[in-house]
């Protein structure tokens, strides 16, 4: 028994990266195909539109297989690029495998939403962001859903479970991007799928999310999701990682070189953030973000969490402080 199941971890798995379109400024996203044994599973299913479930059909059928033969699809986080196709892979009969917060995200129940529009007006509004760029945040996340589908997490993946359809593979978890971050690992061969912890081409947004176990929604209970995501990224550098397989762009090796260059330059930016901060004064984050990034305010939200993702590194080691003021607005200050 205990030798067949060591055989079973030798078998390789091949894995085969297939490029999909999206409208997003973002580009083409990545799904894998890993192929082990009698298995055949998707990693990730890009966006709900219809060139990219033709290009999906097209480059599994490559290897002879069609959409009903996948025997699992994992989701690395439930962002609608890597989602998009998952209800009806599901409905097709392809179990769900995902972080168990995703479902959150992929299908809430009413009370979810709720606490999360909440939550978004409160941060919004308490950071500063003027009622325009509000309204603007809100329809870029309605616009984003229409690329997507309801689907649910059949069987739940957390950091240090075996992969069950291919052994070979372990679940980290990774938040930071998305709280319902994971990554397969791959010790004996050293290959990670990493979702889009880290991408080649471009540094990862660590995403500001609520803080779900809390009576009510409050900017005050965010995630602290750049202090996650830079924990998460020296977690990854301690590994012995041959070959990163990313949400976009490339497969690439050289992963410890990159990891370090992405950690090298958020202490740049944080220091250029902190800079100005002490230059403009006392303000609420939003208005920071404005002044860092003056030519994104078509991007209220991203830019918004960004800085926020700043500045409360900064405030975990000394260096900023946020003051409620009496109107509520969450005011910064360089340390
Ligand atoms: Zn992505």
């Amino acid at each position: 028994m205990v030798v067949g199941l060591r055989q079973h971890l030798k078998q390789s798995v091949d894995i085969h990266r297939i490029e999909l379109p999206t409208p997003l400024p973002v580009g083409t996203v990545n799904a894998y195909l890993l192929l082990g044994g009698d298995q055949a599973v998707l990693v990730d299913c890009g966006i709900r539109e219809r060139t990219a479930w033709a290009c999906l059909e097209a480059a599994l059928a490559e290897f002879g297989i069609e959409v009903r033969d996948l025997t699992a699809l994992v989701l690395t986080h439930p962002h609608v690029d890597h989602v998009g196709w998952a209800g009806n892979l599901q409905n097709l009969g392809t179990p769900v495998y995902s972080h168990p917060q995703a479902t959150r995200w992929l299908d809430p129940d009413e009370h979810t939403a709720a606490f999360r529009e909440r939550f978004f007006e409160d941060l919004y509004t308490r950071c500063g962001m003027p009622q325009a760029d509000r309204e603007r945040a809100f329809a870029e996340f309605s616009f984003l859903q229409q690329w997507t589908d309801r689907s649910v997490v059949d069987v739940p993946l957390s950091e240090g479970t075996v992969f069950p359809p291919l052994p070979q593979f372990r679940v980290l978890y990774v938040p930071g991007h998305a709280q319902a971050a994971i990554a397969l690992w791959n010790e004996q061969s050293g290959e990670l799928v990493v979702g889009d912890q880290l991408l080649p081409h471009i540094s990862s947004n660590a995403i500001v999310e609520p803080v779900m176990d809390v009576p009510e929604p409050s900017a005050l209970h965010r995630t602290r999701s750049l202090v996650q995501y830079r924990e998460n990224l020296a977690a990854l550098r301690r590994l012995q990682i041959r070959r990163v397989y990313p949400g976009h762009g490339e497969v690439f090796s050289g992963a410890d070189a990159l990891i370090d260059l992405r950690l090298k330059d958020q202490v740049r930016r944080r220091d250029q953030l902190l800079d100005l901060l002490k230059h403009i004064g006392p303000c609420p984050a939003y208005e920071l973000a404005l002044a860092y990034f003056p030519q994104h305010r078509h991007q209220p939200s991203l830019i918004l969490s960004e800085v926020l993702g700043y500045l409360d590194w900064a405030a975990v080691d000394g260096l900023a402080s946020e003051e409620v003021r009496e109107d509520g607005t969450l005011e910064w200050r360089a340390v």
